[in-house]
């Protein structure tokens, strides 16, 4: 990171949040339903598919919990409504897992059960390393229950191999991250090049075991060999999806997917919280931050 994008980004929070916003509005699809259901409309004309996320984790009281749970609720109804073509990725620690298994537990059924009746999915997010057991068990729980749901995997944790390879294989669906949450060096592999080599042999043992993945990358090299896999191991276009964040430039790799018969969703966040997670998308790309500090000091 250039010297330049580190004074940037240590500014940042110094920033009216309206200035912030101008820049982080393209990680983000607005912080209304409305806002978040039109973009989802305008992407599903483009030829992607979505899912759909509230901003927001770590929730501390019940009554929240709630509210974030009638939302996701409300959401199903819509998408139902609406027509559109668009699942849902939510976070444990938003619907209460922080406070208690059993609000997390409660709010989950409550969103499976609409996501049943309107014929949807759900995706839970995998958080930090602390929720990694959590997730996966609540996650074989429902699956077990024969829901229609899936989780995420971190190719940078030292564990990941095996927890899938653990798993009975049979209408497994995972989406293949690399992980974005910062652990310590005996839980997660540091080197940039080892986390890809890990990536691609979790992506390996899922297509040779039918396991459906949504592969989650915007690491150019890393999607051409991804690519070289599929065609290594003669995958079929129904046996995964590519996945992406809303904004995040992808240099012609998205349409070309579309191009080839491939699915590629569109992981679209919104909502109230948006601060944060822009901070982090813009932490991502720091040229960002560069123009923003260039913009605030030539107006
Ligand atoms: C659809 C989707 C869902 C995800 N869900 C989870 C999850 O549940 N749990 C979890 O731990 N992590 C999740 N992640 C984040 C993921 O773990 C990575 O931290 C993130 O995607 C960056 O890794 P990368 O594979 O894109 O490769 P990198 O090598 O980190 O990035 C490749 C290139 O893309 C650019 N880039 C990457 N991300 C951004 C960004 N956000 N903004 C601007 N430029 C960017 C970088 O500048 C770099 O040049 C998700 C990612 C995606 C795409």
């Amino acid at each position: 990171m250039s010297m330049m994008n580190k004074i940037a980004l240590s500014f940042m929070p110094l920033l009216p949040k309206s200035l912030v916003y101008q820049f982080a509005k393209r990680y983000v699809a607005g912080t209304t339903k409305e806002t978040a259901l039109n973009a989802i409309e305008d992407l599903n004309k483009k030829g992607f598919v979505v899912t759909l996320d509230i901003l927001g984790e770590h929730t501390q009281t019940r009554h929240i919990a709630t509210e974030v749970t009638s939302d996701y609720i409300d959401l199903y109804k819509q998408i139902h409504k609406r027509k559109l073509n668009c699942n849902i990725s939510l976070k444990p620690s938003h619907i209460g897992s922080d406070i208690s298994e059993e609000i997390y537990n409660d709010n989950l059924q409550k969103v499976i059960k609409i996501s049943e009746e309107t014929d949807n999915f759900v995706r839970i997010d995998m958080e930090s390393s602390k929720a990694t057991d959590f997730t996966i068990k609540s996650f074989i729980n429902e699956k077990n229950k024969g829901f229609n749901i899936g989780t995420v995997f971190q190719a940078y944790l030292h564990r990941t191999f095996d927890d899938i390879a653990n798993l009975d294989p049979r209408n497994l669906n995972f989406r293949l991250c690399k992980g974005i949450y910062k652990e310590s060096e005996d839980i997660c592999i540091t080197d940039r090049s080892k986390i890809n080599d890990n990536y691609l042999k979790i992506l390996r043992f899922a297509f040779e075991n039918d396991i459906y993945v949504g592969i989650a990358t915007h690491d150019i090299k890393l999607l051409e060999s991804v690519h070289e896999l599929i065609g290594e191991l003669k995958v079929d276009s129904d046996r995964f999806e590519f996945q992406v964040l809303y904004g995040v430039p992808m240099h012609g790799w998205n349409q070309k997917h579309l191009d080839s018969g491939y699915k590629v969703r569109v992981y679209v966040p919104f909502g109230k919280d948006w601060y944060k997670y822009s901070i982090r998308r813009l932490k991502e790309n720091p040229d960002i931050a560069g123009y923003i500090i260039k913009n605030l000091f030539s107006k």
